[in-house]
């Protein structure tokens, strides 16, 4: 079996790659174990001057991870190279705190002296997805690696390409043989996966019904996962808001890698006294934006897959024909590729695909809202709890509202963004556990109780 990489500008194959062989996953598995035990013993600062040049080798690099980035999933140039900046910044943020945060906590108690130790786990298995193709697995590795842990990673089947460009930077930055590998299997060998010994960990970066998946394999032969999943993000929009910002940044979030970001906004619940004038800016602000090859850096390029596409397009025909006004957008263009026009929904309620599912691409639902407290139980009104933003110019409201939102971030004023300095992740069917921060790294580790008597 092979694993194709498809430019969705074009549909042209890119390349085809062969599947990693069930013997070479064997070598892979006992490589990592090896791996583990020389790694862990390293320092903080060994581990950290290796992970730090990943980080220098991706900022040298980011021209040309960017034009792959373009080739397999379609993402627009500047974004690819601002994707390969982030990740230099993750490496260079756990290169230089991971120690701190996984400094020996002491604890009183009866005992001579009782404190906590955080060790590392071993392998760690990433599922990842093709959206965030590099971002998503160095916020997983830089601190998996900084904590002592090594990487098997198993990337979406569309970007072997970017998979192996990511191991190839972790070896030329000097980690050891066998610490982080490219496994370019198919999912369906996913649970075999994770059924190996030599496997300690799962993470998972994707859609829900992968992260069930995942989340059933690992209960089977009790594994830790973390599961970071879909989003439904609600931005409420209250009457004191600065509505031409709010406008603008919710445009911006909408539209977000072509609108294929787990934290992009997806619903815009706006309360009745602003409704008209915030959908006017709204679309008027939509209308500008440009879409086209990602080598040509437009606002919006195609999305990843023709299928995915074709899945959106369903979203948004089910919806109209369920009352939605299509105000901008929403017909499928003509000629190769996978592209989607920026679109808008206006009066989008329950029971329509656009209010109830994700949309994964660059479609916005306008949703009414009598007042505030009818907006907080509309925001919550989903099954998943990834991120929210809220747009008031009034600073006490917008921590109060926040407070009220069930989601894993919530932002005000500004878009949901992922900052290694803050937790990320979700609640409800958007996963659990979290990324980044010193909440992140220490997810895969022994907190490991010693007591001297
Ligand atoms: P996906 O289809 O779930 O794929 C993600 C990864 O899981 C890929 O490596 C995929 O491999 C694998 N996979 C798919 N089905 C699986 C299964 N049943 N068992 C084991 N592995 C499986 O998701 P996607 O379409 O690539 O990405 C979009 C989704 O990811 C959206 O829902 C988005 O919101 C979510 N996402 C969440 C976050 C977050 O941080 N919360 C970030 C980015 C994206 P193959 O490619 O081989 O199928």
């Amino acid at each position: 079996m092979s694993l194709r990489s498809v430019d969705p500008a074009t549909g042209k194959v890119v390349r085809e790659y062969e599947e990693t062989s069930d013997q070479e996953v064997a070598r892979a598995l006992s490589k990592a174990e090896a791996a583990f035990s020389e790694w862990r013993g390293r320092s903080f600062q060994e581990r950290g001057r290796i992970v730090a040049r990943a980080g220098a080798l991706l900022r040298e690099r980011a021209e040309p991870l960017a034009r792959l980035m373009a080739a397999e999933m379609g993402k627009p140039l500047p974004q690819g190279r601002a994707e390969a900046e982030k990740c230099a910044w993750v490496c260079d943020h756990y290169a230089e705190h991971a120690e701190s945060d996984l400094a020996p906590e002491e604890v009183r108690t009866d005992a001579r002296h009782s404190f906590v130790r955080f060790e590392p786990l071993g392998p760690v298995l990433a599922v990842m997805p093709w959206n965030f193709p590099f971002w998503q697995v160095f916020r997983f590795a830089a601190p998996a690696l900084m904590a002592g842990n090594v990487g098997l990673l198993k990337h979406a089947s569309n970007v072997c390409g970017c998979a192996l460009a990511i191991q190839e930077i972790f070896t030329t930055a000097g980690l050891p043989d066998g610490a982080f590998r490219a496994l370019l299997v198919a999912s369906e060998r996913v649970g075999g996966l994770i059924e190996k010994p030599a496997v300690r960990a799962v993470t998972l970066t994707g859609s829900t019904p992968a992260g069930r998946s995942v989340a059933e394999h690992a209960g089977r032969v009790l594994k830790k996962t973390v599961l970071e999943l879909g989003g439904s993000d609600p931005y409420v929009v209250l009457e004191d808001a600065d509505l031409e910002d709010a406008a603008e940044t919710c445009v911006k979030s909408r539209l977000i890698n072509s609108g294929q970001s787990c934290i992009a906004a997806k619903r815009f619940i706006v309360v009745e006294a602003v409704r008209k004038r915030f959908e006017e800016l709204f679309v008027a602000t939509m209308r500008t934006k440009t879409m086209g090859d990602p080598r040509e850096s437009p606002d919006v390029g195609p999305l990843a897959r023709r299928d995915l596409r074709d899945a959106l397009h369903g979203q948004v025909t089910r919806s109209v024909e369920r009352g939605a006004r299509l105000l901008l957008g929403g017909t499928v263009p003509e000629g190769p590729g996978a592209f989607y026009p920026p679109t808008v929904l206006g009066d989008v309620r329950k029971g329509m695909p656009a209010y109830d599912e994700e949309t994964f691409g660059p479609v916005a639902a306008l949703i009414a809202a009598r007042d505030e407290a009818e907006a907080v139980r509309l925001a919550n009104d989903s099954p998943f709890g990834l991120g929210a933003a809220v747009f008031t110019t009034d600073q006490e409201r917008g921590e109060r509202v926040a407070a009220r939102i069930e989601a894993g971030n919530v932002f005000v004023n500004a878009l949901v963004a992922s900052d290694p300095r803050l937790p990320f992740g979700g609640v409800k069917e958007s996963g659990y556990g979290r990324e980044l921060s010193r909440f992140g790294i220490r997810e895969f580790v022994n907190v490991k109780t010693v007591y001297v008597k």
